[in-house]
């Protein structure tokens, strides 16, 4: 028998239905593994031992047949702690919901459960996904397993390195302007921002509402579209989710990409990418070349305004999202005399620092005088933005570009410095602005580093990124594991 990480979550599930292993076998084994890493890595919020193992159990006991239909028989998984659940308390990585527990539990999670996944965990994230790092969490920072020195990237760092350790074959994370990409491209795993309405938002704390997505991390490409699969689809409970169908994202998963154009946008390619990074992602481009694929370079114009656009809408929906935290509905409550120092102390105590800047900003651009001036032309911008992908898939079938700037950098080297950090998104904000689905698939390694590039598609094309993820996949090798 293979030993328990090993497996993948498809792998793990067909055993599960097959009855070669029990559900609760692998679970020891996984909750070994938490044991093991978590110390170092610390991916993870809430825990709950025992009711992993009497779900599993649960599975176990299932008869055949209905054991025999779920997608996800057994499958652990890990949930971004801004995703709420009625058995694990929920925090979005913030003293403001500390001790919060949600009376429901999102569609998403809920759908993977319908399938046979259990949650064990809820992981780690910047506070409200607003960050690129996971340091900016009320609970501590989450460690880049493959240097413990660095950060695992962010908002949804805690998930991803439990991928990469293998705490769980999957993870939810969600994704506001790279929030899954980018954190999976500095683990070395696979992920996936789904097209804006492809996933139901219910149940996601809302951060940017018209910008959010929840999404899958898997340490492999089919994994991704396995949980895709089972998270997507229309949900009466978010006006925003599409209608459109859910394809069967692995039928055609292994099917050779003929006569496939990419576009490599030179923006994403000049000033401010990192030469490692750029050097592994047009390598890799190179060799896909030779595979029949025809990479052409094209011009997206409105790129270097991404940031600016992003750092103005993204904040400002923000601002109107989280002043329900008011000390009186939700969580923390602050001492106080009177309901003005009721709010004020509540909010100063209860959201760190970047919160308190990102709401700053988002009041100030949506502020009488100032609104014209940002908040609306930032909304112009963003349907420029939108036209050049528009554009750009008149020629070619996706687009490919790093997914994040950078290698995995060392923890505090950008806490005082917001525009620094902020600008490790650059590869990312734009899929999210144009409501666009986008993967970001490990290219590389340099130095023992992992190193992510990105591919973008057109709405609903979800499909055609997984099968240009899998090609990518079988032509790196990867270490085995980082711990
Ligand atoms: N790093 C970006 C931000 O801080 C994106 C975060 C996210 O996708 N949740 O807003």
């Amino acid at each position: 028998m293979m030993a328990v990480p090993d497996y993948s979550a498809k792998g793990l599930a067909d055993a599960v239905r097959s009855g070669q292993v029990s559900a609760e076998s692998a679970m020891i084994g996984y909750l070994e593994r938490i044991r093991a890493t978590e110390p170092e890595v610390h991916a993870l919020l809430a825990q709950d031992q025992d009711l992993a193992l009497s779900r599993a159990q649960g599975v176990d006991r299932m008869p055949l047949d209905q054991k025999s239909h779920l997608a996800l028989a057994g499958v652990p998984l890990v949930v971004k702690d801004n995703i709420v659940t009625k058995e694990f308390p929920t925090t979005a990585g913030s003293r403001m919901l500390e001790g919060f527990h949600s009376p429901y539990t999102a569609t998403a999670v809920e759908r993977a459960e319908a399938q046979g996944a259990i949650v064990l965990a809820k992981s780690n994230l910047d506070e409200f996904g607003m960050g690129s790092s996971t340091e900016h969490s009320a609970f501590g920072p989450t460690k880049n397993p493959w240097d413990l020195t660095r950060v695992p990237g962010g908002s949804s760092g805690g998930s991803a390195a439990a991928v990469a350790v293998g705490m769980a074959p999957l993870a939810l994370g969600s994704d506001t302007g790279g929030s899954i990409r980018q954190p999976a491209a500095f683990c070395g795993i696979v992920g996936l921002k789904p097209t804006y309405g492809r996933v139901s938002r219910y149940g996601l704390i809302a951060y940017a509402s018209s910008l959010d997505q929840i999404g899958p991390l898997a340490r492999t490409v089919e994994d991704v579209g396995l949980l895709l699969q089972v998270i997507s689809g229309q949900d009466v409970r978010d006006a925003t989710s599409g209608e459109n169908p859910v394809s069967d994202y692995l039928a055609e998963l292994k099917r050779p990409l003929e006569g496939l154009r990419v576009g490599m946008p030179k923006e994403y390619f000049g000033q401010g990418i990192d030469p490692k990074v750029r050097s592994v992602v047009e390598k890799m481009l190179t060799r896909l070349a030779t595979e029949g694929v025809t990479v052409i370079e094209i011009e997206m114009p409105h790129t270097r305004y991404a940031i600016a656009t992003y750092y103005l809408i993204a904040p400002a929906e923000a601002s109107s999202n989280l002043s329900r935290y008011d000390g009186i509905r939700y969580g923390f409550r602050a001492p106080a005399t009177d309901l003005d120092s009721l709010y004020r102390n509540t909010r100063a105590q209860g959201m760190g620092e970047e919160v308190q800047r990102r709401i700053l900003l988002g009041t100030h651009v949506l502020s009488a005088g100032y609104y014209d001036q940002y908040y609306v032309k930032a909304q112009k911008v963003r349907t420029l933005i939108r036209r050049d992908f528009d554009e750009a898939f008149q020629t070619v079938d996706l687009v490919v570009t790093p997914s994040a700037p950078d290698l995995p950098f060392v923890l505090g080297s950008r806490s005082d410095d917001p525009m620094q950090m902020y600008l490790s998104d650059i590869c990312t904000v734009t899929a999210n602005l144009a409501g666009l689905p986008a993967l970001s698939v490990p290219a590389g390694f340099d130095d023992g580093l992992p190193i992510g590039m990105q591919w973008i598609g057109p709405a609903w094309s979800e499909d055609l990124l997984l099968r240009a993820g899998y090609m990518v996949e079988q032509m790196v090798e990867r270490p085995r594991w980082p711990l």
